[in-house]
Order: C-alpha cells, then structure tokens, then sequence
C-alpha cells in the first residue's frame, strides 16, 4: 500500500517504526520442556508499511504480535520501536508505548467483555490514557468512532451479543482506534468471520490505513488474506521466518519450498487455469516445536531436502535486492 506524501522519508525510504533483532519466546512447561514458539525472528516495518506476517498455525506468527504489544515478555531480542527498546520502556513511556501500539484480536466473540456496553468497551481505553475531558466529549468521541468503522451512534449502548461476527470486529477496531494508535498488530481478524464479510473487514482496515497513515502488521494463515493488503510479506514456519520479500516480489517468484506450497493452496479465479496448474501438496510430518531438531525446520515435509539440511540451520539470507530466504538451495 502506498505511504502517503505527508510521511516523513529519508533517502531509504520512511522511517523505521518497528525493529525485531533475533526476537525469541519460549514457554517452559516444567523444568525440561521448552516450547520455541519464536526462534531469532528479526525484521523491520516503516512507517505507513503493511507488513503480513504468514504462516500455518502454531507457526509462532501471533506470538510475534502479542509479544511486540507487550503481552508477553521476550525470552531474548530485542523489539526496537520508534528508536528505544520497548523492554526499556517504564511509567509515562511505557503508557506512551501502549497508546501507539494498539492490537486488533482474531477472536470477535471472545475479545468483548459481555457484561459492557459498546460504548463502555470503547470507552475504557479513551479513560485509561486520559483522552476525554468531560462526558460530553467521551460520548462525542465514542460517537465518532463508531461511524468511523461504520456503524451508528445508536450502537453504543447495546451488547456484544446483539452483533453480528462482522459488527463486533468493526467493534473490536474501533476500541483499537479509540487511542489514536500509529501501529495495528492485527491477528488474523478475519478468520473468524464469514467469507461475505471478510473483504468488508479488509477494505474498512485497508481505509483507515490510508486515512489515518496506520503502520500494521497483518497477521494471517493464508497468503491469498494478506496478498492485497501488504506492502511486504514475511513467512514463518515453526518459530523461524523462512522467507521475506515485497508482496509483488513473493507472490511472483516465491523462493522457499513452503512459500511455494501455501500459494499453491491458494484457488485461481479462472476454472481452466485452476484445472491445469499442478498443485503442491505440503505431505510430511510436522517437527514439535518443543526441543526440534537440528537443521531445517522444514526438512520433514521438504521434497529437496539434502544432507546439509538436517546438519545446520539455514540463515535468513538476502538472496537477491529485498528478498529474503533461508534455504540452501540459493546459497
Ligand atoms: Fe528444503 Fe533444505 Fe531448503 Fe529446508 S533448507 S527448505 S530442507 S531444501
């Protein structure tokens, strides 16, 4: 999506917003096991970018997002936002953080509180950071951001339960918007909803970008869910990000055996294309994420799969201007 004129640049391009070094988040359950949800992931997002983050389940790709909002600690790396470490980042800095980063859950239904009203849903984020001076206002401002992610004013005093899976998404985005966020982690906040909707949910996101110069990061399992909306386009496979590049670049000449596998999955519009063309079919198990093995994380499954592959892990090289691949059949 392209940054509008008013970001500030500089000769690369807009300022970086977002920095992952070697981000890692491991869960210990009891003293010897060790989940490695996410394993050394690094990369940047400018400002006004849409980054999708991609990959199948258990891919680590939400642990990423709930890990850069502050949901959870870092087991190691570092989350480099606006210039200073976030693990830094204590008292009026830190409540500055949470205003800027705001996350839109997957999960409509369960993201509400029940027992609020819409209206008290969207206001608690506006009272937490002090953002109203009188009821008046708050009210006004609960107004607005509710015609902002079009619905009406009237909604503000029903209940999650009287909407429907598209209307409390929208809901759930206009408490993300009620603090005048810059950045969105958005966890795949379509899935949960039905076909019909998801492009509506896809374009409201895709017009607050462009009219509020969001930065987001989209998080999907699905590469077709993120093809439009991305300015650039990382893959995660079992807590590793496998391959990166701009959304053009990745959806047209795909690198990795696994980028290659999920786009294959991906149904083509015209009948007689989508009746010729060869699709790959991911086979193989699946490496448990608690203590994997050595080598490619994705060797089980890898129809190229060599001696080298399971003696050392492949690294996140730049294999050609922005396209980033851990393989060793580039190198
Ligand atoms: Fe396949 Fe080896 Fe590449 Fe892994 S490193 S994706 S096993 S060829």
């Amino acid at each position: 999506m392209a940054a509008s004129a008013a970001i500030a640049t500089s000769k690369e391009g807009p300022e970086v917003m977002l920095e992952l070094v070697g981000l890692r988040k491991y869960f210990s359950f009891g003293r010897r096991v060790v989940l490695k949800a996410v394993d050394d992931v690094s990369f940047t997002v400018r400002r006004g970018e849409v980054f999708g983050l991609v990959g199948e389940s258990g891919c680590g790709k939400t642990t990423v997002g709930r890990t850069i909002v502050g949901l959870y600690k870092p087991t190691g790396g570092k989350i480099i936002f606006g210039g200073e470490d976030t693990s830094a980042l204590r008292g009026a800095a830190l409540k500055r953080f949470k205003r800027r980063v705001q996350m839109i859950f997957q999960d409509p239904y369960a993201s509400l509180n029940p027992r609020m009203t819409v209206g008290d849903i969207i206001g608690e984020a506006i009272d937490i950071h002090g953002l109203a001076s009188s009821r008046k206002e708050r009210l006004e401002r609960i107004h607005e951001l509710l015609r902002v992610v079009g619905l009406n004013a009237e909604h503000a005093v029903r209940f999650p339960h009287e909407f429907s899976g598209g209307q409390r998404q929208r809901i759930g985005i206009a408490r993300a918007l009620a603090v005048d966020p810059e950045f969105l982690v958005a966890d795949e906040p379509i899935s949960a909803l039905d076909v019909s909707v998801q492009a509506q949910i896809v374009n409201l996101l895709s017009r607050l970008q462009r009219e509020r110069n969001l930065t987001y990061i989209f998080i999907a399992h699905d590469l077709s869910m993120v093809r439009h909306l991305s300015d650039n386009v990382g893959v995660m496979y079992l807590g590793h990000l496998v391959e990166k590049a701009s959304s053009e670049d990745l959806y047209k000449n795909p690198l990795h055996p696994y980028t290659k596998g999920l786009l294959s999955a991906i149904p083509i519009p015209d009948p007689r294309l989508e009746r010729e063309r060869q699709r790959i079919i991911l086979q193989g198990e699946v490496f448990s994420p608690i203590n994997p093995p050595p080598g490619c994380r994705f060797r089980s499954r890898c129809k190229y799969a060599m001696k080298v592959c399971s003696e050392k892990e492949p690294v996140l090289k730049e294999v050609a201007p922005g396209h980033w691949l851990a393989c060793y059949l580039e190198m």
